[in-house]
């Protein structure tokens, strides 16, 4: 929502700039923005996405600790768990007992429910593998923290994987500000 014309706004709304807008110099202004020290980072913030994200619990208790955002999640009090879990594919030794353990946990977990169980508490067996769903609005800069944060090479690889897959719509979107933020920032 915005994209860089958004940020563009708002940037010559702080030069009284208006008249001197055009692509060449839009660019070079996006680049500066993103180059400057300290950062003029609010412009950033008029720009906003929101994503559909299908991700491992243990993800989005990641994700979810990047505060400047908002999110909404699929709850586990109110719907049943799928029977949907994410197996690690670059580990091959003890897979077979991993996937067991997941499918047990499933059995226990329906057979509570089965019994009157609530699914809320019910769903304390299940492990940190399964899927969760949720809606992230978040805006151009906070952004850009999350994917420095995420694409870092600390950072989890199953949660780098969706940083690589956002970095990728964000160049869709803003690539003038995702090209500058790349060099600048990510290097
Ligand atoms: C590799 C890695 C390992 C991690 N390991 C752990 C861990 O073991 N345990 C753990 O608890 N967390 C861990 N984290 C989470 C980390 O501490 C941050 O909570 C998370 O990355 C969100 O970053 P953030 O605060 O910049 O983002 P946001 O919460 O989105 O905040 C964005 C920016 O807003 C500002 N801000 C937000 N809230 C405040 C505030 N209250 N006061 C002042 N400024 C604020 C800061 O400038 C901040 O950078 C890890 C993160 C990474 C990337």
């Amino acid at each position: 929502m915005g994209a860089e014309k958004a940020v563009i706004r708002a940037a010559r709304i702080c030069y009284q700039s208006e008249d001197k807008s055009n692509e060449a110099s839009d660019q070079r202004l996006i680049t500066r923005l993103i180059s400057s020290t300290p950062k003029h980072n609010t412009v950033f913030e008029h720009a906003v996405f929101r994503f559909g994200v299908k991700c491992p619990l243990f993800v989005a208790r990641q994700w979810m600790r990047h505060r400047i955002g908002t999110f909404n999640e699929k709850s586990l009090r109110y719907c049943a768990a799928d029977r949907e879990y994410y197996v690690p594919e670059r580990i091959t030794s003890g897979r077979e007992a991993y996937i067991a353990h997941m499918n047990a946990s499933f059995d226990l977990y329906e057979s509570l429910v089965a019994q009157g169980w609530k699914k809320e508490v019910a769903r304390g067996v299940l492990g940190t593998a399964i899927y969760t769903e949720f809606i992230w609005t978040v805006n151009a800069w906070s952004l850009m923290n999350w994917l420095e944060k995420r694409l870092d090479s600390h950072a989890q690889w199953e949660h780098a994987q969706y940083a690589q897959a956002i970095l990728a719509m964000f160049a869709e979107k803003m690539p003038v500000t995702a090209a500058a933020f790349q060099q600048v920032v990510l290097k």
